[in-house]
């Protein structure tokens, strides 16, 4: 990590004079990488993998614990109790888990829902015609709150459909006004998603500089 990229992100950020929330995405990073970015104001942290969180969440220092990865609903259990919010929720049976395992620990947890607005089929997020619905949905689950919208676009993704996100986000906040997030960005396009709309921003590589894989894993 350089400090100077972490700087430079922040005021970039800062330079659109709204309220921007920075998630660090935090996939292949150490504890003590990440803990550092608590002294540049920087509290929240998302992780891709169930695993990956376990093993480095004794080391970590840090505010906030997104989870912002594909979710089995089998492995909610594992995190209920670690993660403040839960970016990727894609699917009602999965708010249903979620909402069972946070009963039984008196939580109520903050969940975004996650939407593939370009119709890849690699990734995961519901489909951009039911995602209102679903969030509606979820919303009557007693230990869930649903505070916004998620995604990611494909890469050179148009214009369009990052303001296509921004109206379904409106759409939705409009029927639950807690629902305020439009989690959208990362690396290479945080600044225009945000000039899109955006208010919570995932970026990785800009702040921690290049991933390395271990030899044999796959890259996402
Ligand atoms: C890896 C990842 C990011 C950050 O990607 P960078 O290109 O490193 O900024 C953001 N969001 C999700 C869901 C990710 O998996």
């Amino acid at each position: 990590m350089r400090e100077s990229d972490v700087t430079e992100l922040i005021e970039k950020v800062k330079s659109y004079g709204r309220d921007v929330k920075i998630v660090a995405a935090t996939k292949t990073r150490s504890a003590e990488e990440i803990n550092r970015l608590k002294k540049f104001g920087i509290t929240a942290m998302g992780e891709n993998r169930v695993q990956e969180l376990l093993a480095k969440y004794d080391g970590l220092d840090m505010p906030e614990i997104h989870f912002i990865g594909a979710l089995q609903t089998n492995k909610v259990k594992y995190i209920a109790d670690k993660v403040c919010m839960i970016q990727s929720v894609d699917r009602i049976e999965l708010g249903r888990e979620i909402e069972k395992r946070c009963a039984a620990i008196n939580k109520v947890m903050d969940v975004l829902v996650e939407v593939n607005y370009g119709g890849e089929e690699s990734k995961s997020g519901c489909r951009p015609s039911d995602c209102v619905a679903l969030a509606l949905g979820l919303a009557n689950l007693p230990h869930l709150r649903v505070r916004g919208l998620m995604t990611v676009l494909p890469i050179g993704a148009p214009d369009e459909m990052y303001d296509g996100m921004k109206k379904l986000s409106d759409e939705l906040k409009a029927q639950l006004p807690e629902a305020e997030y439009l989690s959208m960005g990362m690396s290479d396009d945080y600044e225009r998603a945000i000039a899109h709309g955006a208010n919570m921003i995932r970026p990785g590589t800009a702040l921690f500089g290049a991933r390395e894989y271990p030899a044999g894993r796959e890259s996402k």
